[in-house]
């Protein structure tokens, strides 16, 4: 109840929530008194958590920020809970409902959402980042103590930093991808998003294991995040790529925020490690040829026939594919599709989309060439806190932003942000800890005994 006042009074202005599941919610959270009752709970019991509109939940709509989806007249109800949202419900974690994202998870403002731009807590006329913008706002502003968010190229991290949260990508194949709407299949992972890395890590434990239902989740035990957050320090390498600090991108304040930051982990007992990634540069492009290609693949699928939107009236076919996907997706969501197209196309398949896999595996090699020098990375999140709204909007531009998170996903690697403190308009700085593959563990430690 405490929640759903505090969304009913704050939300109208935050833009958060795309659907409130009231009802749903307190009948979860009496549930959930009843089996504290019978001793039966488990430490997540009767917690509120969101999650991000992209996850299916069965009988309530699931939008992934898309008129394609969310139709109001058409809405997509999946039959069916992602396995991120069933092992939530299994854990005692209460459903407060489903929030705001850019459309199909394209973009880092969460401008380009069918329901409209989400707001940044700490300054109404900011960005949230995106994609998961909602998630990060809805925990910022205290409408949720916990939130699930999805990461393709940094859409959990780089709102966590414009949002002053701690938020995890885990290992690509960490987490279940099954009943979570895809955008680019070999990017996209699910992951926490919350006030610490220790209720991060809680959140991890239940969201992380294999899943039959997913051929790409990995089946490996999990660890247990939480009892393993205070893993020793002393000597932990920390590598500092030269592409990544004192680059003209970066923005001094932030610079300055990460420095002491630094200073604070060596006083924990790490040692920080000059170290060069010299694929840095050639992320961007990768990024955005293999991930619109794969998307352009993926929302093939809203045709207008099988489900989601379908405009009035086609006259046959064609009209009816091509006013359906006109209409119902928006400009950044075409704009992929077209450039993924494109790229996928016989021709120039081998110039771009074969290409940017052969770089993809130069940055992954570079990688691990790194993490035979140093046990974790440290970089920032983003280029700059947050900005105004409207403020950014020219594509490439937007794309630039990404320049520190989506080497990430094209490698696979788990990878967190944590905030570091607040830039002169006291907007929050985020710092960002890249790990090896299923080094989750220790990411959640050293952020967890820096804060
Ligand atoms: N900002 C990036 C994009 O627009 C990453 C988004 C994401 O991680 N889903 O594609």
């Amino acid at each position: 109840q405490h929640y759903l006042q505090r969304i009913a009074v704050i939300d109208p202005q935050l833009n958060s929530y795309v659907t409130v599941t009231t009802e749903l919610a307190l009948a979860q959270a009496q549930a959930a008194d009843q089996t504290r009752t019978e001793g039966k709970a488990g430490v997540l019991t009767g917690i509120p958590l969101a999650h991000k509109d992209i996850f299916c939940t069965q009988g309530i709509k699931t939008t992934a920020g898309s008129k394609m989806l969310g139709d109001p007249k058409n809405p997509f109800i999946a039959p069916y809970n992602a396995t991120v949202v069933e092992k939530c419900l299994n854990a005692g974690l209460v459903t407060l409902g489903k929030v705001n994202m850019d459309e199909f998870a394209m973009g880092s403002s969460n401008e380009n959402s069918f329901y409209g731009a989400t707001k940044n807590p700490w300054d109404f006329d900011r960005v949230p980042g995106g994609s998961s913008g909602g998630s990060a706002a809805a925990v910022a502003a205290d409408l949720a103590p916990l939130a699930t968010g999805t990461d393709t190229g940094g859409s959990i991290r780089q709102p966590a930093s414009f949002c002053g949260l701690t938020g995890i990508k885990p290992t690509y194949g960490r987490i279940s991808r099954f009943g979570m709407i895809a955008y680019a299949s070999s990017l996209d992972q699910a992951g926490p998003m919350a006030r610490s890395a220790e209720d991060c890590a809680y959140l991890l434990k239940v969201m992380a294991g294999h899943d039959a239902k997913d051929s790409t989740s990995v089946d490996r035990p999990v660890d247990d995040y939480v009892s393993q957050l205070n893993q020793p320090l002393k000597g932990l390498r920390i590598g500092l790529p030269r592409q990544y600090f004192g680059h003209n991108g970066l923005n001094s304040e932030v610079q300055s925020r990460l420095d002491t930051a630094l200073q604070q982990l060596v006083q924990l007992g790490a040692i920080l490690v000059d170290i060069d990634l010299d694929t840095t540069d050639a992320a961007i492009p990768a990024y955005y040829l293999l991930a619109p290609a794969e998307a352009s693949s993926n929302l093939s699928r809203y045709d207008g026939v099988r489900y989601g939107y379908r405009c009035e009236n086609p006259t046959d076919l064609t009209d009816l594919y091509s006013r359906s996907r006109s209409e119902g997706f928006g400009d950044e969501v075409q704009r992929r599709i077209l450039i993924g197209t494109y790229a996928l196309s016989a021709g120039y398949y081998d110039a771009y989309y074969v290409k940017a896999q052969k770089v993809r595996r130069l940055i992954q090699q570079d990688f691990l060439r790194a993490f035979e020098q140093v046990d974790v990375i440290a970089g920032p999140t983003a280029p700059s806190t947050a900005y105004q709204i409207g403020e950014n909007l020219d594509p490439v531009s937007m794309y630039l932003g990404d320049i520190y998170t989506i080497a990430v996903n094209l490698a696979g690697l788990p990878a967190i942000s944590a905030p570091v403190g607040f830039d002169d308009n006291k907007l929050p700085v985020g710092l960002q800890l890249i790990g090896p593959y299923w080094s989750e563990s220790k990411l959640l430690s050293i952020i967890h005994q820096y804060q």
